[in-house]
């Protein structure tokens, strides 16, 4: 019979990578911790409209990539293809604005999206990203972006930019619409369908594209900042300050704009020079307009969400050490199975990482398996230790051995500190 294969796009995350996802999951959670966010975890599926009506119906991820479906009883629902709006949502529903004035929130999660897949791209992959409500000040959208570098910092990964930008208030947006159009409308006929077809319905999109020949054509647009309200150049070059007094770098970049009508102000995105065409590992954002288009208060908002499996592709195999047992005891005979097993459990209980052979080897085998698994130190007890009352303790990182009597070995282990 043929075995049944996953599906193109998901990846299975096996042991000898799972470790390299739990330590970027820790870092995550300290960053968190130490920045006072409190996780929210969303399910796995909501109502279509939910991302209709949050994400834009005209997006890519929206008009192509939703895993979507009805089901028995009619309703359409869709696997999350991002998770802000999932958030928003969950923070409407539940009155989390009524109940504290700002909401710092944080998920990590995956996310489904039918793309074509590729190196960095994937269609079951995850994110981890903040959501922080109820502040329209540039403190915290410096916070968010310090907080996204403490991530990556905390896991080691270095060689980052960080882009910024401000695309201003919907007034702003919408008088740089029009400059927008007028620039490209003599270039109309030389932009491809995708961008003639954003001219008509979300222009600012354009500034979007990958094309050579797009980018050649947008080398002279003029940036939003020349549609800047004073409001929007005093926020944005409040934000730029605060992060010079935090030290943290940023890249002013112009273009970097997003299309969807709820985001406002502040633009960010980081990128690492460790990975290619699939380069950037977190985008962010303000979208002050949001919570009120899903049917809440008006809340100020602003977030990001970054990729997990773009981040680990980036930090590189070696970057995060595995975990592996601190002891082995390497048992022979029938007589020493029960030391053996309860020594264990006692060496476990006292939080040291402890592993047995439980497939009955010889001493040479076991002790191999000690040395692949990466232990630091090996017990070993036969009928001749039983007879003595003593193991012999080996560290096989130095090859130094001792015989220590078999009631004191607990003991013994947790005085080294492994
Ligand atoms: P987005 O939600 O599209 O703004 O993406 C935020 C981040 O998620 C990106 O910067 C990527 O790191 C990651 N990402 C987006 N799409 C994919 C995908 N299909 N596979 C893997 N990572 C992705």
């Amino acid at each position: 019979m043929t075995s049944i294969r996953s599906i193109k796009g998901t990846q299975d995350i096996l042991p000898d990578q799972s470790y390299r996802w739990q330590a970027l999951e820790a870092a995550i959670h300290s960053s968190m911790e130490h920045y006072n966010y409190k996780e929210i975890r969303t399910p796995a599926f909501e109502r279509t409209e939910l991302f209709s009506r949050g994400v834009g119906e005209e997006t890519d991820i929206v008009s192509k990539e939703m895993y979507s479906w009805t089901d028995q009883s009619g309703e359409n629902l869709t696997l999350k293809p991002e998770l802000t709006a999932s958030v928003a949502r969950s923070f409407i529903q539940h009155n989390l604005g009524g109940q504290s004035p700002i909401n710092k929130l944080y998920y990590i999660d995956a996310l489904f999206r039918r793309e074509r897949p590729q190196k960095g791209r994937y269609r079951q992959f995850h994110q981890f990203g903040i959501e922080a409500f109820g502040s329209e000040h540039p403190e915290i959208d410096a916070e968010v972006i310090a907080l996204a570098m403490s991530v990556f910092n905390n896991i080691g990964l270095g060689g980052l930019t960080l882009k910024l930008n401000s695309i201003g208030s919907s007034q702003c947006r919408s008088d740089y619409r029009n400059t927008l159009c007028d620039f490209l409308k003599p270039h109309f006929n030389n932009l491809s369908e995708t961008s003639q077809k954003r001219f008509e319905n979300n222009p600012l999109r354009i500034l979007d594209t990958k094309a050579p020949h797009e980018i050649e054509i947008l080398k002279n647009v003029p940036n939003i900042s020349d549609c800047w309200t004073a409001e929007d150049k005093i926020h944005f070059e409040e934000v730029c300050s605060l992060l010079d007094t935090m030290e943290i770098s940023y890249e002013l970049t112009p273009h970097l704009v997003r299309g969807l009508d709820y985001y406002t102000r502040t633009t960010f995105e980081i990128t690492s020079t460790s990975l290619g065409a699939q380069d950037a590992l977190c985008g962010g954002g303000r979208y002050d307009r949001l919570v009120e288009t899903l049917g809440g208060k008006p809340t100020a908002g602003i977030g990001f969400a970054a990729g997990m499996e773009r981040i680990l592709l980036a930090l590189g195999e070696n970057n995060i050490s595995k975990i592996t047992p601190q002891v082995y005891i390497i048992g022979l005979g029938d007589a020493a199975r029960t030391t053996v097993i309860k020594l264990t459990e006692d060496l476990r209980k006292n939080n040291i990482r402890t592993d047995f052979d439980v497939l009955r080897r010889s001493v040479k085998a076991q002790m191999r398996d000690a040395n692949k698994g990466g232990a630091q130190i090996a017990i070993i007890i036969g009928d001749h230790e039983l007879e003595q009352e003593k193991a012999g303790v080996k560290n096989l990182y130095s090859g130094e051995q001792d015989q220590i009597a078999i009631n004191k070995l607990v003991n013994h282990i947790n005085s080294l500190h492994l």
